[in-house]
């Protein structure tokens, strides 16, 4: 249940929470990988006994950021239905998401700006 106005109609169009500078960010458990099934060594990898998303450009490389048919952006998760475990806790409008929007908002939106200027569009997903 949302517990406040979010700035975007859904997720689709935010996309926040997908970024991060860090690499130890999205963690796949082993549950996670094997849901992955084989684009689990394309999208994760192991950090130490860990394994984590893969992260390009500051964001999860499963995420595909592209334009829409309206022109708008969408933030477009290519394993949705198989996204982490950690994925599936960050609940839309949860504490955690009102977090992540009041403090990547802003650098999210100059970093998308920036690589859809310099058309640096992320590769299509290889499903
Ligand atoms: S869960 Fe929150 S931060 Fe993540 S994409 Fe949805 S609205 Fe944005
Ligand atoms: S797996 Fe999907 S929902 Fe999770 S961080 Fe990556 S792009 Fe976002």
């Amino acid at each position: 249940m949302e517990s406040a106005p979010l700035p975007n109609a859904d997720c689709l169009h935010c996309g926040v929470c997908c970024h991060s500078e860090s690499h130890e960010y999205v963690w796949v458990t082993g549950y996670d990988w094997d849901l992955l099934g084989p684009d689990a060594e394309r999208l994760a990898h192991f950090i130490g006994n860990r394994a984590f998303m893969k992260m390009s450009e500051g964001h999860c490389a499963a995420l595909d950021i592209r334009r829409a048919a309206d022109g708008g952006i969408e933030y477009f998760c290519t394993v949705y239905e198989r996204r982490p475990t950690i994925c599936h806790a960050l609940g839309r409008g949860s504490p955690e998401c009102l977090g992540e929007l009041e403090t990547k908002t802003a650098a999210v939106a100059l970093s998308t700006q920036q690589k859809l200027a310099a058309g640096d569009k992320p590769a299509p997903p290889r499903m």
